[in-house]
Parts: C-alpha cells; sequence; structure tokens
C-alpha cells in the first residue's frame, strides 16, 4: 500500500467525524485515510495533505466537488476560529443520525453486540430547541485595540478573540458581558495580561439556574482576596449588574497565579448567595461557582428519568452511585430506592453531594470519599441490588469491572459520555455474564461531537426477560 504523501491532493469521499469533528473519509484510489477540517459526511471533496503519517493524513479541503445534503449554514461569525461547536455546519438531523450509529456501530465493533438483534436500541433522544441549552460559561478577558473585550482563547494560543454572543450559551449573558465590558472600559480597570501576568479581571464566569432564571456571575480576579485596594476599583460594578433582577449571586474569585487553570481557591461574596439553586425533576442543587454541574439541565433530566427507569427500582433497593459527583443521580434516585450510596472521589463533590441530600431532607443516600474501583464488597459497601455508573471519558477501571462483576446486581445502568469506552467496557461484562438489554442515546451537546448514553445489562444471576 502506498503511503500519504505531504502537499499532495487527494480526492475523498467523507463517511464519518473524528470526536474533535474533522471529517474522514477515504482516498479514492489508494484508500488511504484522510482527516479533513470543515467537512460533512456525504461530501465529496479534494483535498491537499498538510501533515503525512504512514496510512493516513491530515488535509484541507482545496474544494467541495459534492456537497453533502446535510450541510446547513453554521449561522455564527466565529465557528471556524472557536472549536467549541464542531457540528454547527451539519443539520440537526444529520447529528442525531450520526451520534446515534456512532453508538451503535461502536457497540458492535468493539463490544461484538448488534443493535436490534442482540439488544435493543432507541433512537437518540435530541432536543426540541437545540440552541442556548447551556448553563455555564466561561469568558476570558483580554484587550484589543486598547479596550477590554470577552470572547474565547484562539485555537492553541491565548489570543482572546472579541465575540459579541454564542448560540448554545444563555441568552442573556451578551447583556451581562456588554454591562462587565462597558465598566471595565469607563473605568479603565486594568485587564489581565498573561504574558506579563498583569491586570486583574481574568475571566467571567456566567451560571444560569433554567428552572427559575437566576443567575450567577463571577468574576476572576488576579489578586489575593485580602488585596482590597486592588480590587476597590470593581465597586461600582455591583450595582450594574443588579438593575438585571435575574443576577442573584454576584461572586468574586481570587486567582493570582500563572496557570491556565481558570478557578482560584478563595472567593468573596459581593451580593446574593454564593450559590444558586437548580433543580432537576423535584430536587434542588446548589451550584457554587466551582461546582461541577451538569451542562444540559433539560436533557440530563430526560437522562436521569431513562436511568431511572433502567434502575427499576421499587422502593427496598440497595443502590450503588458510583462515579457521583455532586450526587445529582443518586438524589435523583433515592426517591424511589431503599437506599443510595453515592462513591465519588473529589472530595469536594462529596461535600456538595452531602449538603445537596440535606437541603432536599433526603435521608437515604450516603456518600463516600473513594476511587470506585476500590470499594469492597460487604466492607465498605452493603451488597448492591443495582449498580449504576457514570464514569468520565476513559470509563470503568478494570479493578472496578471484577468487583461489579462479583457483586452481581440485578440490574447494571451505565450511563456513558464515550461510547468507545461504552463498547469496551460492555464486552467485559458481557463476558462475565451481564447480558445488554437496550440502550439509550441522548444528546446533551447539540451543535458538538460529544454523545452521551444510558445503557441497561442485567446482571449475571438475573432471570432472563
Ligand atoms: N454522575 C455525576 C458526575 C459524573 S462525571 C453527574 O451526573 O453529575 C464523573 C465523575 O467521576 C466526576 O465527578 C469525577 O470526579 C469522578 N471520578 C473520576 N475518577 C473517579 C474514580 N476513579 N472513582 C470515583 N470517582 C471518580
Amino acid at each position: 500500500m502506498a503511503d500519504i504523501i505531504k502537499n499532495k491532493n487527494y480526492t475523498v469521499r467523507i463517511t464519518d467525524y473524528t470526536d474533535e469533528g474533522l471529517g474522514v473519509g477515504k482516498d479514492e484510489e489508494s484508500f488511504l485515510t484522510l482527516f479533513v477540517k470543515d467537512t460533512a459526511i456525504g461530501d465529496k471533496v479534494e483535498a491537499k495533505v498538510l501533515k503525512a503519517k504512514k496510512t493516513y493524513g491530515y488535509a484541507k479541503m482545496i474544494s467541495l466537488m459534492e456537497a453533502s445534503p446535510d450541510r446547513k449554514d453554521p449561522g455564527c461569525a466565529v465557528f471556524d476560529k472557536c472549536g467549541g461547536c464542531q457540528l454547527r455546519h451539519i443539520s440537526y438531523e444529520a447529528q442525531l443520525t450520526w451520534k446515534e450509529k456512532r453508538v451503535a456501530d461502536v457497540l458492535e465493533r468493539v463490544g461484538g453486540l448488534k443493535a436490534g438483534e442482540d439488544f435493543k436500541m432507541l433512537p437518540i433522544i435530541g432536543m426540541e430547541n437545540p440552541l442556548r441549552y447551556r448553563n455555564k460559561a466561561q469568558y476570558p478577558v483580554g484587550i484589543k485595540d486598547r479596550k477590554a473585550v470577552t470572547g474565547f482563547f484562539a485555537e492553541r494560543s491565548h489570543r482572546v478573540i472579541p465575540t459579541e454572543d454564542c448560540l448554545i450559551e444563555h441568552a442573556q449573558n451578551a447583556s451581562i458581558l456588554e454591562t462587565i465590558r462597558r465598566y471595565l472600559n469607563e473605568r479603565k480597570v486594568p485587564v489581565y495580561d498573561e504574558e506579563t501576568h498583569d491586570g486583574l479581571v481574568r475571566h467571567v464566569l456566567i451560571r444560569t439556574a433554567f428552572s427559575s432564571g437566576d443567575i450567577m456571575v463571577c468574576l476572576v480576579l488576579n489578586c489575593d482576596e485580602g488585596d482590597e485596594r486592588e480590587f476597590k476599583i470593581l465597586d461600582g460594578l455591583a450595582d450594574e449588574l443588579k438593575k438585571n433582577e435575574n443576577i442573584k449571586s454576584f461572586v468574586y474569585n481570587f486567582n493570582n497565579k500563572k496557570t491556565n487553570v481558570i478557578m482560584g481557591r478563595t472567593e468573596k461574596t459581593v451580593f446574593g448567595d454564593h450559590f444558586i439553586t437548580e433543580y432537576i425533576g423535584d430536587v434542588g442543587f446548589h451550584i457554587s461557582p466551582g461546582s461541577f454541574f451538569q451542562v444540559n439541565p433539560v436533557q440530563t433530566k430526560v437522562l436521569y428519568e431513562k436511568a431511572c427507569e433502567y434502575a427499576g427500582l421499587t422502593g427496598k433497593e440497595t443502590v450503588w452511585d458510583l462515579y457521583c459527583g455532586i450526587g445529582t443521580i443518586s438524589l435523583f434516585l433515592s426517591g424511589k430506592a431503599g437506599h443510595v450510596y453515592g462513591v465519588e472521589v473529589y472530595g469536594q463533590a462529596v461535600e456538595n453531594a452531602k449538603e445537596n441530600a440535606k437541603i432536599n431532607n433526603i435521608d437515604n443516600a450516603t456518600f463516600i470519599c473513594s476511587k470506585a474501583e476500590d470499594i469492597r464488597i460487604g466492607k465498605d459497601l452493603p451488597a448492591p441490588d443495582v449498580i449504576l455508573v457514570d464514569p468520565p471519558r476513559k470509563g470503568c477501571d478494570a479493578k472496578l469491572l471484577e468487583t461489579i462483576a462479583e457483586a452481581s446486581p440485578r440490574r447494571l445502568v451505565y450511563v456513558s459520555c464515550n461510547p468507545a469506552t461504552l463498547a469496551r467496557d460492555v464486552k467485559v461484562l458481557t463476558e462475565a455474564g451481564f447480558v445488554l438489554k437496550e440502550v439509550q442515546p441522548v444528546d446533551m451537546f447539540p451543535e458538538t461531537t460529544g454523545v452521551e448514553t444510558v445503557a441497561l445489562l442485567s446482571g449475571p444471576q438475573a432471570t432472563p426477560g
């Protein structure tokens, strides 16, 4: 087989996308794989190779020979520079079709199980209105033409690209940012400069509780909590923000480190509470500036309802919720379970989970700070009837899969943000006697390549059916 040659043009039909949203296709003659930016499944393109590896290459589209019927106008002025949304140039319907197929394909290829034959594959649940779905946004603050600007960092750089609005963020963010920029410019507030580590205002964080419309604004400042003289210049901003009645919480976060990490460790509440409250179903959650919380509350409810249905609870069960974060799923399930045990490695999230249990008067949920793979059945936790896992992208640890097999729950509910590791883990679990019953993809991240899936497996001891 010939090698890919740099600077040579190839003719490629795009058949798939990578996680980063690059189009993937094979050269018509050599069948070597090329990754081509800004293409859509169905496109036929002429592409010039910029980077050649032995059996694949990264190429740039030179001409669009045949346009995919899935293409749409991205409708965003900074689509090509931002990288936040990778699929804005294809129709929402085509995005959903691709996501569903991606889950089914990988379960077959890696998991060895065929949708429709070995398990029931439900059609992906998309959003009725896939716009303005995010409840959290972080905007770097920079300088352009001597004016404070907000936006996002250009790809592989920390230059701020000024942006007025973002269509997946909450509609009110644009006017809040405008208020902040106007204040910074009128008062000549020094804006943070990464190179020199000078200046005060680094980032603006805006979080919204969709259930109430309550908004939290947090400014990340390059100083210490004790440096009051430095941030006194911001004193008048609170009154400006209060003009927007939905802003219920205004917080300074202090981060004077030379780091890419956005948030610092200490905070000061300027007005309102240090948190806003979001409801998923009947359960309320306090969200502070640094709290982890699912970014799409509408689809989170859809996902959790499916997880709850799959858990098949009758009020008596012992449930493990592994990788529980701030306890969102645990608390959502607790009303239907005997007792839920949440396990999470990040101590702060465990504290948030305990607090969330308290504010909802839930007393049948216990939270434990531990690695999920270190849990011992009967020692750390009582034997479970149902196990739910919601691991990060890398999937479940091999040791945890052994524990799950040993625990032999009646049902295992697997919530996954990465179909590839879901399929890998399902293979291990089916070899241990679990049976994959049903798979439900849910679109939590429209316009991006993100795919969320919830899968039901029955345990080795479960009666068939
Ligand atoms: N179920 C939660 C959060 C899922 S995100 C929700 O729906 O909101 C995955 C979580 O797993 C994160 O909170 C992360 O801190 C945690 N985590 C990562 N590795 C872990 C491990 N080895 N053991 C336990 N938790 C882990």
